[in-house]
């Protein structure tokens, strides 16, 4: 009986890492996906593709070594907060420790080579392999044929010869292939990670210069909850866009926190930390009242609540031209 070999295959669920699958399911490999889930990037395309592809799916959390590789990036950063080699190196050992872990062969996934111009060009995908420590039990199917042969290529475990060559920026080849594989629904390229959203990026920089990382990784995944505003160094606040925001906002705010509200008209949340002066009490409760549905420039209740303490005061809202001042992205 000739030996069935298993592959466990990076799947972020776009076009390109459901293809890497199929080519190798095509070639009788067992093949598992394994996604990451991080404060700036879901599973949820993952998921839905492992189904769709009819493959064992496994989600592992990338968080702290995604922040890790936020703040020390060893290959730098792209145009944003992204650090996509040191990222994807990691995602790559994480997988690989994984496999040894549990019993594969080697780890794929669904880079093509020259596809993204920093991250994806032939140096970097040698560096990615190479730092990742499993450069040689690594197999990126959709262009190992332009690449150095690994030893699953080398042992004939994959036949380099039935799969794609793809190279270069046009997807069209891949689009064609997925056609004949019957693969219609595939998100569109790009998007998907925060970090390569510039003004994401900035409230994550601002987090990071001033508060840092809290224990549980709380003030991180409230960076997608809400306005941001920053009244000095050591205070930000957060206002509710949304009744949802509002939500998440009581639910995950620290016990510490003050929660301002207006209670008479609809409005935000607005949460503040423990050391926010009385001055800049009053600052976060006239920037409730600008998003709450009051008549501007009309006196308004704000309701101040500290633990088991509340307090009622009243405030003008500020005018919206003056709130600019104080968001962390504008
Ligand atoms: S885009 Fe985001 S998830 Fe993808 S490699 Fe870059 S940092 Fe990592």
């Amino acid at each position: 009986m000739q030996k069935q070999y298993k592959a466990l295959s990076l799947l972020s669920g776009g076009l390109d890492s459901q293809l890497a699958i199929r080519v190798l399911l095509e070639q009788g490999i067992h093949v598992e996906a394994i996604t990451f889930r991080s404060p700036f990037f879901g599973t949820a395309k993952g998921e839905a593709a492992a189904k769709a592809l009819g493959v064992k799916h496994h989600i592992v959390d990338f968080t702290e070594d995604i922040l890790e590789q936020v703040q020390n990036p060893a290959h730098g950063l792209g145009k944003a907060m992204n650090p996509c080699i040191d990222c994807h190196t990691h995602m790559i050992m994480r997988a690989g420790e994984l496999m040894e872990e549990w019993g594969f062969d080697f780890i794929a996934t669904g880079e093509v080579l020259a596809q993204r111009p920093m991250s994806q060009n032939k140096q970097s995908l040698g560096v990615v392999a190479r730092c990742s420590k499993y450069e040689d039990l690594l197999v990126r199917p959709l262009c190992a044929a332009l690449l150095p042969p690994t030893k699953p290529i080398r042992e004939g475990w994959v036949d380099v010869a039935k799969l794609p060559a793809f190279s270069g920026r046009n997807r069209t080849p891949q689009m064609e292939l997925a056609a004949t594989f019957g693969l219609k629904d595939y998100p569109a390229p790009a998007g998907g990670c925060l970090l390569t959203e510039k003004r994401f990026g900035n409230k994550l920089k601002d987090l990071l210069d001033h508060e840092g990382l809290d224990h549980d990784r709380t003030n991180v995944w409230l960076l997608k909850v809400g306005r941001h505003m920053r009244l000095s160094d050591d205070v930000k606040i957060i206002v509710g866009s949304d009744q949802a925001d509002n939500d998440l906002l009581e639910a995950k705010a620290h016990p510490d926190d003050l929660r301002i509200t207006c209670p008479d008209v609809p409005g935000p949340t607005v949460i503040a930390p423990s050391n926010i002066s009385e001055e800049q009490l009053k600052t976060a409760a006239a920037i409730c009242a600008r998003y709450a549905k009051t008549p501007s420039g009309e006196p308004v209740k704000v309701l101040i609540e500290n633990g088991s303490e509340s307090r009622n005061i009243s405030v003008v809202p500020m005018h919206p031209d003056d709130v600019v001042q104080y968001m962390v992205v504008s």
